[in-house]
């Protein structure tokens, strides 16, 4: 019989924590968030693609906790920028900035730009300690509006118009974007695969010597 394994979910975001575990509810892991353990080190993410930064925090955590660990990173890239602001969608116009100043700020680069194109991107890595991952993916093709829509989601959401369903992503419900979302996407290919995951995890996991206390060894 397959023993149950554990997997750490590399995020504090409880949000984020809620759509894993509902997703992955019906297998037999155990799931940590990063809350679980005391504090650790703050994980790097200087890398210049999702697929870099996912896999730096994923196998940081491992390493860190000697743990598998599950990592997202995830973005807005726009065709007419270049690419932009992609990896650094957070950070979008300097730290202090708020979501709506982000989202300004992002209307007035792209005014009077024809080409509208951008997609929302997630990559997933699941990391063990040795450093070997796993890595999926997830995108999702639409639109910048031309001015902010809608109150609900967070982020770019105000700005991201999707076609199929004639909305931005702030203008419609959790439920929905959930199901169409980058992350939605990414998640949903990491459930189709946890099976087969699990099996990668046991036989990735390295196995961790244990000492017994032999004659003279004392407290
Ligand atoms: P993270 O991967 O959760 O750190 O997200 C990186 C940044 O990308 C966020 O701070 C948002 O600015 C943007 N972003 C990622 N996913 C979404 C989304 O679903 N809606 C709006 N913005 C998003």
């Amino acid at each position: 019989m397959m023993e149950t394994s554990t997997l750490v979910i590399a995020t504090r975001n409880p949000g984020k924590l809620k759509e894993i575990e509902s997703l992955l509810s019906d297998f037999p892991i155990r799931l940590l968030s990063l809350d679980a353990f005391g504090p650790i080190p703050e994980s790097p993410e200087e890398g210049q693609t999702f697929d870099d930064n996912a896999y730096q925090k994923a196998s940081f955590v491992a390493r860190v906790l000697g743990l598998p660990a599950l990592a997202d990173d995830s973005g807005l890239v726009v065709e007419a920028l270049n690419g932009q602001p992609g990896v650094h969608s957070a950070r979008f116009g300097g730290e202090n900035l708020t979501d709506t100043d982000r989202c300004r700020l992002l209307l007035e680069k792209m005014q009077g730009e024809p080409n509208r194109r951008a997609s929302f991107q997630c990559v997933i890595s699941i990391a063990v300690p040795t450093g070997a991952a796993l890595t999926y993916e997830g995108i999702c093709e639409g639109v910048i509006a031309t001015e902010m829509m809608g109150s609900g989601g967070f982020g770019y959401d105000p700005v991201f118009f999707y076609p199929p369903l004639g909305k931005t992503f702030a203008e419609i419900s959790a439920e929905e974007k959930n199901r169409i979302s980058h992350r939605a996407k990414a998640l949903m290919e990491v459930r189709e695969e946890f099976p087969k995951i699990l099996k990668w995890i046991q036989q990735n996991m390295p196995i961790w010597e244990t000492f017994t206390c032999q004659e003279g060894c004392h407290d």
